[in-house]
């Protein structure tokens, strides 16, 4: 974002969001035990979706050439014939009228339900295939006002993902200006509820105590809130063969994960910059773009995509295709699954996964010094220490 629209950090820095050091203010539950903690590089950024958005648009709309129209794409519009056909625009409708909106290029951001890849079909062109992997996961969230005495430890945050067996999870997270969002959620169709006591009931059944310990000292300032919408979904348009020129996609309206790894934001963000590339570089021809660009843009996507569903695929109650592994495949996810051991006794390990997932870069968990730390792990008998899931173990020195 502070690439695409230099100056983004400091202004929500200015607006009261925080960047703060994940793994010194955090505490996480694995179910290995805690995650390391000490001072490391990997950074959080704590704000509220609404200012983020509400910066974002500002900034966007200070740049001379872009002119903001409010209201509904209602259809896709072709033009040209043959070989030149396209798509050349969108119906939109606002609250007086439907009109024609021409463009040289459309670019979806509709979101996880865009209609788009209906409407293309509609015009002939093929719609294309997804894949939809789907973990069931229900979110229930509200943002808090958490007192300093609320917190029985030196740790500001929360979290503890779900995994196989105990389907109930949740983060208590750092938002700007003093605030916090509590997010519970629930695997497999274990929803957490929207009521004050499902949401409480639900809260007491993590693995850890410390969300009710900290939430019942907290002060609560918004209603529950909850979503379903969680669904893993990918739209492949790299497999058209012969995508309509004149159109792409980007962010959830490509493809929409499970949440919990927090990629979809950092998803767009990379197709947007990817886009701005690909324009500065073509030289007004915009017809063989989309292909390009589809392309790019799926190899992007491969390792978040990896993570979101290989995550949901560990639940026997998910539905999808379950994809089979080769050798190579495997042996890589049990090498991530001796890290995710290690990062709770080793915190450089934390620190390099942490970061490794929040950039999609698994290379760096590979690394000649991650596989000798694996291996020297491996050889000493995976011994873990036991761990108390109400207390967070002491920053590293
Ligand atoms: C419960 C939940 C929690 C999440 N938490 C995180 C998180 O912590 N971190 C993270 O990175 N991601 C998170 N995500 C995912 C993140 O919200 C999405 O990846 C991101 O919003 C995608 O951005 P987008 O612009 O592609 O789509 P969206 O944000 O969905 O925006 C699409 C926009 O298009 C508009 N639109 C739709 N149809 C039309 C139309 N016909 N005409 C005009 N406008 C239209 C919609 O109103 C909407 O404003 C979460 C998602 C959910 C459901």
């Amino acid at each position: 974002m502070e690439e695409l629209l230099p100056g983004f950090v400091e202004r929500t820095l200015d607006c009261g969001a925080e960047l703060f050091d994940v793994l010194a203010l955090g505490a996480s539950l694995t179910p290995h035990g805690w995650r390391a903690r000490g001072k490391s590089r990997a950074e959080g950024f704590g704000i509220r979706r609404s200012l983020l958005e509400e910066v974002m648009r500002t900034r966007v709309l200070a740049h001379d050439n872009v002119t903001f129209v409010q209201g509904q794409a209602m259809d896709l519009v072709d033009v040209g014939e043959g070989a030149e056909r396209r798509i050349g625009g969108a119906m939109v409708r606002d609250a007086e009228r439907t009109y024609r909106l021409d463009a040289d290029l459309v670019v979806d951001a509709a979101g996880r339900g865009s209609p788009a890849p209906r409407w293309l079909e509609k015009l002939g062109f093929p719609y294309p295939e997804d894949d939809v992997v789907n973990g069931f996961v229900g979110y229930a969230s509200r943002w808090l006002k958490v007192p300093e005495r609320a917190w029985p430890g030196d740790f500001r945050f929360v979290s503890q993902m779900p995994w196989p067996g105990q389907t109930k999870g949740a983060t208590l997270y750092p938002q700007d200006n003093g605030l916090h969002i509590l997010t519970l959620y629930g695997q497999s169709k274990d929803f957490p509820a929207g009521d004050e006591a499902g949401w409480v009931a639900f809260m007491r059944g993590c693995a850890t105590p410390l969300f009710y310990e900290v939430w019942s000292r907290s002060e609560p300032v918004t209603e529950i809130r909850t979503s379903r919408s969680t669904a893993n979904r990918w739209r492949h348009y790299s497999r058209v063969p012969e995508p309509p020129a004149g159109f792409l996609a980007v962010g959830d309206a490509v493809a929409s994960f499970n949440p919990i790894f927090g990629q979809g934001v950092t998803c767009a963000v990379l197709a947007g910059r990817l886009l701005r590339t690909m324009l500065q570089d073509t030289d007004d021809n915009l017809c063989d773009l989309p292909r390009r660009f589809n392309t790019r843009l799926a190899e992007m996507l491969v390792e978040p995509w990896q993570t979101a569903v290989g995550f949901d695929l560990n639940f026997p109650a998910t539905t999808g295709t379950r994809p089979v592994l080769t050798e190579e495949e495997t042996r890589q996810r049990e090498h991530k699954s001796l890290l995710a051991r290690l990062s709770t006794i080793d915190l450089e390990v934390a620190e390099t996964m942490h970061i490794a997932e929040q950039m999609f870069e698994p290379e760096a968990l590979s690394t000649p010094d991650m596989t000798q730390r694996v291996k020297a792990f491996a050889a000493a008998g995976c011994h873990l220490p036991a761990w108390d899931p109400a207390r967070p173990p002491a920053l590293v020195a």
